[in-house]
């Protein structure tokens, strides 16, 4: 190799990735064609991103194994936010890592994120901080019925939580979820719930694809349909999450994810990686998220994060179609995580693109039915009017 080769970033750069889910997997897949290579660190043997890179097998408490990770690479990401801190200083260590720790250490905590989010201007349902069950009944006091209680650390696709619509929800929720620091959030009554995906390169260049709505079964993402919001919401969340990256000196992906109520946007959470309701950029967008987050950690210019047709994506969460039932619908691309189906898990997904939008509601209605369940019904509600 010459010297000039060996100085391209992208010829031949070795990623580490703490965490081996699906979303490594998609980085890793993304990131073969520009050259790069992947190591992952996971606690599961059978992480689904070992088919596509080199696995260390270790839990995400294990600093020196970060450490052993970090330096097999030339930089590292994570693909997974519950990463301790400790990890990821631990890699940080040895090689450069993106984004920083900080931005794991503003999202790992709803309460810290909340108000975070709140000194950066954005609206924010409101919120009590509750450590104990006196602070509960404060906190319903002022919020009123109907709440909802998270703990504030670990939480993720709807754990954790539990809506409180009467006493009887309170000693139920507080029996559940006592034993951690919680925060109890207003209720929501929102007609949309949408997120927007972003990029910051290390340069400080931004770009962000639109935002796109979502509809969740059980606290679990079921559908993502990009490109339904006017120029006002999409101008607004650019702002708040400009604000965001700037705040972290952010490099990266980062999502945030949002209610509409009354026609405004209400900041939910956000989360310092590549995202589900992103998924639709792989065969929907110029370049997908998953590109666009290892350009940006790599140094590379950014790639357009335009829509190239209409698309809409369906999650499979436990349970998904054989594909010799739908593969025969017309723009409808693929994914399946090479995962053992369980109950609540996400094994794959399927991007439908179409010529026209009446095109995609067409093929959409069409998947809905052959998947069956509650999807005919949550398709109505993504199409329905905002
Ligand atoms: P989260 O883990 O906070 O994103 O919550 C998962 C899902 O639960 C959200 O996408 C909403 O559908 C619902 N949810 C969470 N918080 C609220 C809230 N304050 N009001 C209404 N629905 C909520």
């Amino acid at each position: 190799m010459t010297d000039s080769a060996a100085s391209t970033p992208g010829s031949g750069l070795r990623v580490g990735v703490l965490g081996g889910g699906q979303l490594g997997r998609m980085l890793g897949l993304a990131g073969i064609p520009l050259g790069f290579s992947f190591h992952f660190l996971d606690p599961s043997a059978d992480a689904c991103a070992g088919a596509i890179g080199r696995l260390l097998e270790a839990g995400f408490d294990d600093e020196e194994a970060a450490r052993t990770l970090a330096r097999q690479v030339d930089l590292a990401t994570f693909d997974f936010e519950n990463v301790p801190q400790a990890t990821a200083q631990a890699c940080e260590e040895i090689c450069p890592l993106f984004p920083g720790p900080n931005a794991l250490g503003a999202s790992q905590d709803r309460l810290v994120e909340k108000d975070l989010l709140q000194r950066l201007g954005a609206d924010v349902p409101r919120y009590h901080p509750v450590a104990s069950r006196t602070e509960l009944l404060e906190g319903l006091d002022r919020l009123g019925y109907p709440a909802v209680l998270k703990t504030r650390r670990f939480g993720y696709d709807g754990k954790g939580q539990a809506v409180l619509r009467d006493g009887e929800d309170l000693e139920r929720a507080w029996q559940q979820l006592g034993d951690a620091p919680l925060i109890l959030e207003t209720f929501v009554p929102f007609e949309a719930e949408c997120s927007l995906i972003g990029v910051r390169g290390r340069d400080g260049a931004v770009k962000f694809w639109p935002l796109t709505r979502n509809v969740h079964d059980d606290g679990i993402l079921a559908l993502s349909l990009p490109g339904v919001f006017g120029a006002r919401l999409q101008g607004q969340a650019e702002a708040i999450m400009s604000g965001l990256m700037d705040h972290l000196s952010y490099t990266g992906v980062l999502t945030m994810e949002f209610f509409v109520k009354d026609g405004e946007l209400l900041f939910n959470e956000f989360a310092p990686r590549v995202h589900n309701s992103g998924h639709w950029t792989i065969d929907g967008a110029e370049c997908s998220q998953f590109e666009n987050h290892l350009r940006a950690i790599a140094g590379l210019p950014l790639g357009t994060t335009g829509m190239v047709s209409p698309s809409l994506m369906f999650n499979w969460i436990g349970v998904m179609p054989a594909p010799g039932q739908v593969l025969q619908i017309p723009g409808l691309h693929w994914h399946d995580y090479g995962k053992e189906p369980r109950p609540g898990r996400k094994i794959g997904h399927a991007t439908l693109t179409a010529d026209s939008t009446d095109g995609l509601h067409e093929t959409a209605e069409h998947l809905a039915s052959i998947a069956g369940g509650d999807f005919p019904q949550l398709l109505d509600c993504l199409l329905s009017a905002v």
